[in-house]
């Protein structure tokens, strides 16, 4: 039987970034992945009749280097397409009518997006004293700081755009942690924000050159193009799809990992296994091990989602739709979270002629509204297409991708839960858990999370262990 220095269970970014930063470092690691694809929540498919669509991650946006370098080192760095200046241009429904967010001063004061009263209000941020509930909510957050208007019309889609999640359930100090460190220390976010931007230009001097811009990107072929071209440069014998992880035992050197291949049960066996599947499944894993953290990780909520792709005639819909797309905030009542515009970003997206949008249905919000069936969910959102968009006619094009459990939640209550696994990772050596729940949803963060994990790890790899003994000798 096979010794793996590292098994990773779970090919979505978090576990690909983790594998291949461990094969580059020389680590003898397998990837296992229940699925017959890689990348999780990102799948990309390119349709007969000439769409580009994303069932799960639309874009990425990201300025660090080492991203680009990593792109480079796949031999994808110049299938990579940055998105339009459209891509800086997002909407809010306001009113019943997508309202552009402004992004300068003199937009702020003139927009129509907050009242006089609101605007005013938010010169009173830094007067406003801390709080003393030690795990708030968003909405009671923001609504104490920034006033009533701001949280609810503005700071409420950005937790749906992001999280695909509930204001009034998400905590402040696990999804937003710089704004809630800066209250804790400054006692305000203006003035935490301003402290910590002067700090870190002090402890890192300015680089020569422009300075690095954050650019919205996908790739020609679709995001999905990142995680396969990681897959191939592991190749199929570090990487076995098809093969979901279903047990996971300690023995006296490492870990014992049993995984159903093509059906087949087969054990094997490593010094360390990183597990990077969702919180649910990480917790069957773990649950004879560490009962109480499986418990922990069993209450991270998953809400399902629907997304809804449709095209149509650029002539049927009214609005120009000229940006990044719009976001819902509750109060509007509307039956979507948020409509992207991708065709408005990047080429190729759709036929000449035709507009593509995605749109984001359930979530922790409104999550049964993603349980009804396709063709009621297409309906719903053709309605809402025709009242905010002024669409017209018959779309050419409607598809579905359904997430049963789509974004790990936030919730009051997380940093317990981080807290209970970091107890069981201190008590069992070799065992790491990572993925969306932790340290951030995005793809950016998942990556660059996984990637993080991976330097640990390699750093007590035996082989650099001895390598360092013989050169010190
Ligand atoms: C609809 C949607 C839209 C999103 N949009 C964006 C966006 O535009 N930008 C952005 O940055 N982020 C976006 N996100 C969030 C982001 O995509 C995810 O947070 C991130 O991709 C999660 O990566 P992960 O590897 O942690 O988890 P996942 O992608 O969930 O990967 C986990 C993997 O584990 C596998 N697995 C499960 N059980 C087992 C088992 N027993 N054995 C082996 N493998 C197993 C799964 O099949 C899966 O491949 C979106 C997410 C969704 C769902």
């Amino acid at each position: 039987m096979t010794n793996y220095s590292c098994i990773v269970v779970g090919g979505g970014m978090s576990g690909l970034s983790a594998a291949y930063a461990l094969y580059q470092r020389g680590v003898n690691v397998l990837l296992v992945e229940a699925s017959e694809y890689v990348g999780g929540a990102i799948r990309s498919e390119q349709t007969a009749d000439g769409f580009s669509l994303e069932h799960g991650t639309n874009t990425v946006t990201s300025k660090a280097q080492e991203l680009w370098d990593h792109f480079e080192d796949l031999g994808i760095a110049d299938q990579k397409l940055v998105a339009a200046r459209e891509g800086g241009r997002r909407f809010i429904v306001h009113n019943g009518a997508p309202t552009l967010i402004p992004m300068s001063p003199p937009a702020f004061l003139k927009s129509s997006l907050l009242s006089t009263k609101a605007k005013l209000r938010l010169f009173a941020e830094p007067l406003i004293p801390r709080a003393v509930t030690p795990d708030e909510n968003i909405r009671s957050f923001f609504t104490r700081r920034l006033g009533t208007e701001p949280a609810q019309v503005l700071v409420d889609p950005f937790v749906s755009g992001v999280y695909a999640g509930n204001p009034l359930e998400t905590s402040v100090r696990s999804a937003f942690s710089s704004m809630w460190e800066a209250e804790q220390q400054y006692g305000s976010i203006v003035i935490g924000m301003i402290a910590g931007g002067r700090a870190k230009a002090k402890a890192q001097p300015k680089p020569k050159g422009p300075r690095p811009r954050s650019v919205l990107f996908t790739f020609q072929g679709g995001l999905a193009s990142w995680p396969n071209a990681i897959a191939d440069a592991l190749g199929p014998d570090r990487v076995w799809l098809n093969s979901p992880a279903t047990g996971l035992r300690k023995i006296d050197r490492g870990w014992e990992l049993t995984v159903n291949r093509a059906g087949q049960p087969e054990t094997l066996t490593a010094d360390r296994v990183v597990l990077a599947s969702p919180a649910y499944v990480s917790a069957d894993l773990v649950a004879d091990i560490d009962p109480d953290a499986a418990k922990a990780l069993r209450k991270i909520f998953y809400p399902p989602m629907a997304v809804v792709h449709l095209g149509f005639r650029r002539e049927d819909v009214e609005h120009p739709m000229d940006g990044f797309g719009m976001l819902c905030p509750s109060r509007e009542q509307r039956k979507v979270l948020g409509v992207l515009w991708p065709s408005a970003l990047f080429p190729g997206r759709a036929p000449e002629g035709v507009v593509l949008t995605s749109s984001f249905v359930g979530g922790a919000r409104v999550p049964y509204l993603a349980t009804q069936d396709n063709d009621t969910i297409i309906d719903m959102v053709i309605k809402e297409h025709q009242e905010l968009l002024g669409a017209r006619g018959e779309p050419v094009m409607a598809k579905v991708a359904n997430w049963p459990r789509a974004i790990a939640q936030y919730f009051g209550g997380h940093d317990r839960i981080l807290t209970a696994v970091k107890r069981m990772e201190a008590m069992w050596s070799g065992l790491y858990l990572i993925g969306n729940y932790r340290d951030g949803v995005s793809v950016g963060d998942c990556w660059k999370n996984g990637r993080a994990l991976a330097e640990r790890i390699a750093e007590y790899e035996p082989s650099r262990l001895l390598e360092q003994a013989v050169a010190t000798t």
